[in-house]
């Protein structure tokens, strides 16, 4: 299916532990990494844009994308939102001689690493605690109420998955974690 078979870094964890300013950092220092920009059915958040944050499509057309096997992983990640990584875009990153970083629920992460096995990094970025991240997501206040509550009677559950991870990072303090991050992503590509 894949011409090339590359590396690929996986950020996962509940929402609002942080895996978009990790993976944002690394994209920052690391020019050789390139972020799978995932597609999904929710709307675009005011600051966001196509085919940056996300390639925002419509159910329908996302469901023809399902039929057609085009997605490497998809899931409902919550209520009625659809979210997937296409094969194209994984292409897409090789072709350019890039690194994949994904940022994906704990399921999607999961996936990806069975398909890429020794390929593949996957790492769990948890709060130090449901209530800090609780009050990580109330600060960040991107989601209305009912889609807080959603976010957050989620991330109970998603963190029993660290397990099923190579690593797992805690982010506490973001100066140490976002050193922690840099140093197991450069260790695991000079590998
Ligand atoms: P995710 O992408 O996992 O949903 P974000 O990266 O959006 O999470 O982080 C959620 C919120 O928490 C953001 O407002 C972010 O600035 C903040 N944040 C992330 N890491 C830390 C940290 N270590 N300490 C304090 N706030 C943090
Ligand atoms: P948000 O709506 O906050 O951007 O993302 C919600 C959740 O969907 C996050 O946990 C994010 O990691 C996850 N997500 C984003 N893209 C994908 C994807 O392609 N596949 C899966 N399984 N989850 C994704």
């Amino acid at each position: 299916m894949y011409s090339i078979l590359n590396k690929v870094i996986i950020f996962s964890a509940p929402s609002g532990s942080g895996k978009t300013t990790v993976v944002n950092h690394l994209l920052s220092v690391m020019p050789e990494l390139g972020f799978s920009v995932s597609a999904t059915t929710r709307k675009p958040r005011p600051h966001e844009q196509n085919g940056r944050e996300y390639y925002f499509l419509d159910e329908n057309d996302f469901k023809k994308k399902v039929e057609n096997n085009e997605f490497l992983e998809s899931e409902e990640v919550y209520t009625g939102i659809l979210y997937g990584t296409l094969n194209s875009e994984v292409q897409r990153l090789w072709d350019l001689g890039k690194t994949v970083i994904f940022d994906v629920d704990v399921a999607g992460g999961v996936r990806i690493k069975q398909k890429f096995g020794d390929n593949a990094l996957s790492i769990f970025l948890r709060p130090p605690s449901i209530e800090i991240l609780m009050e990580r997501l109330k600060k960040r206040s991107t989601e209305v109420e009912h889609q807080m509550q959603m976010r957050i009677d989620k991330a109970q559950y998603e963190l029993n998955f660290e397990n099923q991870y190579d690593i797992v990072l805690i982010n506490d303090k973001l100066e140490e974690t976002l050193a922690k991050a840099e140093e197991i992503v450069k260790n695991f590509i000079n590998s």
